[in-house]
């Protein structure tokens, strides 16, 4: 992907189809989130428990790993670990490979659009279809997609009916049912024809080693039933202790994620096909993704870890209404991604990320887990600033300002002057030009003329008045 966010963020903002698409989805999911939440009984308590338990878990996170590995066994899956990307694509491509994997069919998954497992299914010669309704279109787009849970969101609806006319020869349409026939009648095919299936994990269960997958659409008990190998590919932070911090943590995904109580389906899996079971895989194998997360959970960030993926921060973010979720570089997007990414990837490629907030505090406010979104982004900043090489003139004009604001008089005689010129160049109160490094805010908005007299000085002259 070229250019960094700032690049990016621009292409978005001249983008007036994407602006239409943001609109239409972001603000409706933010009302639905908060008749979602508003109709869960004591919720505060609810994410105040959810949010200890996760906390918990991650301060032993290698002994609830070892736990877990232990329950899978004894249900039956195989587990394996992969400390990188590359790792897990290997595995799965040998899993593939020795059982005889053709035709590979995949529910909605986030860690592997994080390791790329589609190019390394294709460069083995192994098909693989996405089976999520809005991924499913990514692929026919040949697109990525740009939210966590909407992976269209970027998309007119037009511009989807142009797509699926395209690639599926089908008639044009732009009307949602239509549209969700086509894909429908293709898909069913691919689950008949696929002989391994693959998914994420939305939470796996210490207790029980249960692996639990919620869709809207019923696709990942296709996935996990049909074909006869079944692959999980998880993050190692996944992990909720009991069946009821499961309970929890649903009630809490679905309404942060689309305002629902619960999602439409919600699926438990614990192992292979059992004698005597009518349906199930004959093999399970789960992945369990590193990729930086212990990196991540040594360092300032730890907390992110508890994120269960809902979206929601982005959705109440200005900044990601405003640009969408490719302007930021990879597969996570928005907020959750400005920390995610620099986790996983390394802070020097995406060390403008964190600064890419207002630091208003919504998603803070909109987190199920109450992670506090805002402090990590700071952290980061600051771990950005020292560890990459800002600009010259940057440094320069902060130095500058130091020395001028920790001199009283000083700061006071250079606060008059500024204040004068600006003054001198207001009409009606507003500076629609600013001179010198001022003109970066007028390039695209007003500035307000500052006033007559300082806060400070219209202080002190009352102050006067009142002991005189
Ligand atoms: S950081 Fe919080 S609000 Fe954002 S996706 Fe994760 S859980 Fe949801």
């Amino acid at each position: 992907m070229s250019g960094g966010f700032a690049q990016r963020a621009r292409e978005a903002l001249g983008n007036q189809q994407l602006h239409i698409a943001l609109d239409r989805t972001t603000a409706q999911l933010v009302v639905r989130r908060a008749a979602g939440l508003a109709s869960l009984e004591d919720a505060d308590r609810v994410r105040d428990r959810a949010r200890a338990s996760k906390m918990q878990l991650l301060h032993t996170l290698a002994d609830s790993l070892r736990a877990f590995e232990a329950r899978l066994v004894e249900n039956g899956a195989r587990v394996h670990w992969a400390e990188t990307a590359a790792d897990a694509n290997r595995i799965i491509v040998e899993i593939a490979t020795k059982a005889g994997v053709r035709r590979v069919a995949k529910s909605k998954s986030m860690a592997s659009e994080e390791t790329h497992v589609n190019g390394a299914f294709e460069r083995a010669g192994i098909g693989v279809v996405e089976t999520d309704l809005g991924e499913y279109i990514v692929q026919l787009a040949g697109d990525r997609p740009s939210h966590i849970i909407m992976p269209i969101v970027h998309m007119t609806r037009e511009q989807v009916g142009r797509v699926m006319a395209q690639r599926l020869a089908v008639p044009y349409s732009d009307d949602t049912q239509t549209l969700a026939r086509y894909a429908r009648a293709q898909l069913r095919e691919e689950f008949l024809q696929a002989d391994m299936g693959l998914t994420g994990a939305n939470f796996g269960v210490v207790e029980n080693g249960a692996i639990c997958l919620v869709t809207n659409e019923g696709n990942a008990r296709m996935v996990t039933t049909l074909p006869r190998v079944y692959v999980v590919l998880m993050g190692i932070e996944k992990l909720v202790p009991t069946m009821a911090d499961l309970d929890r943590f649903l009630k809490l995904l679905a309404r942060s994620a689309t305002g629902q109580k619960l999602t439409a389906y919600t699926t438990l899996v614990r192992g292979p096909r059992r004698s005597g079971d009518d349906s199930g895989p004959d093999q399970m194998h789960v992945v369990l993704l590193d990729n930086g997360r212990s990196k991540i959970l040594a360092g300032e960030t730890a907390e992110i870890l508890g994120c269960i993926r809902c979206g929601a921060c982005l959705n109440a973010c200005p900044v990601y209404r405003s640009v969408g979720g490719h302007a930021y570089g990879d597969v996570y997007p928005g907020p959750v991604g400005s920390i995610v990414t620099p986790g996983i990837r390394g802070l020097a490629p995406f060390a403008e990320l964190p600064s890419a907030s207002s630091l208003c505090g919504a998603c803070r406010e909109v987190c199920p887990v109450r992670l506090d979104i805002p402090r990590m982004l700071l952290a980061l900043r600051h771990e950005a600033v020292e560890h990459t090489r800002q600009p010259a003139a940057l440094r320069m004009g902060l130095k500058l300002f130091a020395r001028v604001a920790s001199r009283p008089r000083l700061y006071r005689a250079a606060t008059a002057v500024v204040r004068r010129v600006l003054r001198s160049r207001a009409r009606d109160g507003w500076i629609r030009r600013a001179p010198g490094m001022a003109s970066g805010w007028t390039r695209f908005r007003d500035l307000k003329a500052p006033a007559a007299e300082t806060f400070e000085t219209a202080w002190r002259r009352r102050a006067a008045g009142r002991t005189s």
